[in-house]
């Protein structure tokens, strides 16, 4: 792509997405719109409205390189940074998943179950997307979000400065009191449990944890295989690794009628239901995400019952 001053919205944004579409992105278009509106600044609204309006050389240089990028086939989110989830924007980077709309069944399940006070665990936090919806769409609860990446925590700890402090700082002037509460989240860098002392008790636990059989990771898009960190996609052999740990250890750190609740691939609803059934879980059930396919599985740990 070379720039000429008359270049326009319009003309940059086809020459973007013929260039995704000859790399094979699946929606070219798309990606090229999203792309042109975050590097110039605008909305689609703009773009359509004032096709004709000329790029600047910086506008024209952003897309240039935001194009090369998406052509290596590096997520979209990845170059802007971002990602809505729940209806918050999310940081993310390379050390974290991007947060998936299937992932937003488990947030709005949990909710079903979340009263105001509780204590939530989130395990394998990633971005922290789950916990910190939660957080966010409750009232005065707390959570711990664990993570064996610490540059990940790294990110769930930006994304949580930021939306938390925001939803306190406006519920605040609202109210004309000063800002006093204390923090209600909590980030620990553990492999599963391990660093998570077994006098805390939980509520609520919820997990969306690598759940990809090993030889499947290969057969998956480039954007998901190249590009996302291997340790959040990765269940080992029968992708079932995370929901034995979690399900088993997750009772030493469940308070009484507390409710774990986990994410799982569109095949692993029975397996994962009989795991919980035989650790003494009880009134388990798979829910289904909105394309009909099982995507969590939860269940109630009553510990005198067993
Ligand atoms: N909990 C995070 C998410 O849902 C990360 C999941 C993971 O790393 N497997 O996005």
């Amino acid at each position: 792509m070379l720039y000429n001053e008359e270049m326009t919205y319009q003309e940059i944004y086809q020459q973007g997405m013929e260039q995704l579409m000859q790399a094979d992105i699946q929606e070219a278009g798309l990606d090229a719109r999203l792309l042109l509106e975050w590097c110039c600044g605008t909305d689609r609204n703009t773009l359509l409205v004032h096709g004709e309006r000329s790029v600047s050389p910086e506008e024209y240089e952003r897309y240039r390189v935001c194009i090369v990028e998406r052509k290596k086939h590096v997520p979209l989110q990845y170059i802007t940074g971002e990602q809505d989830f729940m209806g918050l924007t999310f940081a993310v980077n390379r050390n974290v998943l991007v947060p998936r709309q299937d992932t937003e069944i488990l947030v709005e399940e949990a909710m079903r179950y979340l009263h105001d006070g509780m204590r939530i665990l989130d395990m394998c936090t990633g971005s922290g997307c789950i916990l910190i919806s939660l957080l966010h769409y409750s009232n005065d609860c707390t959570g711990v979000g664990v993570d064996l990446s610490e540059e990940a925590l790294q990110v769930a700890k930006e994304n949580a400065e930021r939306i938390l402090n925001q939803k306190k700082k406006t519920a605040c002037e609202a109210l004309c009191v000063p800002d006093e509460s204390e923090q209600n989240v909590f980030w620990v860098c553990s492999n599963l449990f391990e660093r998570l002392d077994s006098d805390e008790k939980f509520d609520i636990i919820v997990s969306n944890p690598p759940y990809i059989r090993t030889g499947v990771i290969d057969t998956l898009m480039p954007e998901v295989k190249e590009h996302e960190p291997r340790l959040a996609l990765d269940g080992q052999e029968d992708g079932l690794f995370f929901y034995r740990e979690i399900i088993a250890r997750a009772t030493t750190y469940l308070n009484r009628e507390g409710m774990l609740l986990v994410e799982i691939g569109y095949d692993q609803g029975e397996e994962v239901r009989a795991l919980m059934e035989n650790a003494g879980y009880t009134e388990v059930d798979v829910v289904k995400d909105f394309a009909g396919l099982d995507r969590v599985v939860h269940g109630v740990y009553s510990a005198n019952r067993r």
